[in-house]
């Protein structure tokens, strides 16, 4: 920005830029007008199926605003930056956490003898991954889980997360995973390196996850009542302020 303070405005996706293929009214608008602002606008989702470049894709498809690959720190990113280089790893997960593992420089593996697991979100999950999840953690593996949202919502109901599946490998297995997503201490290590100088904004719809991370780094929090929270409910940590949809943001900075 060429005069004042470029403020870092942390987004969550669903629920807040879009819900399910649906863009939230005026979000492609708001975020361009806060863009040309001069503010440093990133993208912050526990959702680890898609890669950064599938995210950006999808935002641009479904709001017109112009995001890059760039802006996204995604729950499958932050698990992979906890993946050791020389790892075997097996992967519970999608086009996200191969990414990451890829990116990570670390091989996959089918096998019980891998030495990490790392579980997200996966829309063909069986009997027989879960036996080998369940194995190669029992076994010793590093046990990563991308996030622990039991729960999305999707426009017809809600639908299990990555959180159940996690939940799944814990009970077959006896052991508690690591949690990379939101709002635990990888994903904040992530976003971090992403950020310019200056204050930081969170803006999300869950208050176990959006909200609590805010809280930790002692950021700025909006809460949206376009997602999850209903607008009624009592909200826990209470955020900074409180908006209809991401369209009232502008109003509430500074
Ligand atoms: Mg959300």
């Amino acid at each position: 920005m060429a005069h004042g303070v470029s403020t870092n405005l942390i987004f969550d996706l669903d629920g807040v830029v879009y819900l399910g293929d649906e863009s939230v009214p005026g979000a492609g608008e708001t975020l361009d007008l806060l863009d040309r602002a001069g503010h440093h606008i990133l993208f912050c989702t526990n959702n680890s199926s898609r890669t950064r470049a599938q995210c950006a894709e999808k935002i641009r498809r479904v709001t017109g605003y112009g995001a890059r690959a760039e802006q996204i720190a995604s729950s499958a990113m932050s698990a992979g930056r906890l993946i050791e280089p020389s790892a075997r790893v097996l992967r519970v997960g999608g086009d996200g956490v191969a990414e990451a593992i890829h990116l990570r420089g670390a091989s996959e593996v089918a096998d019980i003898d891998a030495d990490t697991v790392v579980v997200g979100i996966d829309f063909s999950f069986g009997y027989d991954l879960l036996d080998r999840a369940a194995a190669a953690v029992r076994s010793g593996a590093r046990f990563i889980a991308t996030n622990r949202d039991v729960t999305y919502p999707s426009p017809e109901r809600l639908r299990p997360g990555a959180g159940s599946i996690v939940a799944a490998v814990e009970a077959a297995s006896g052991e508690v995973a690591v949690n990379a997503g939101k709002p635990e201490a990888p994903m904040r290590r992530l976003l971090a390196e992403m950020l310019v100088a200056g204050p930081v904004v969170m803006i999300g719809d869950r208050p176990d996850t959006d909200l609590a991370m805010a809280h930790a780094e002692g950021w700025r929090s909006i809460l949206v009542d376009t997602g999850v929270t209903h607008p009624d409910a009592a909200v826990h940590p209470p955020p900074s302020s409180r908006v209809p949809s991401i369209v009232a943001v502008p109003d509430v900075l500074d």
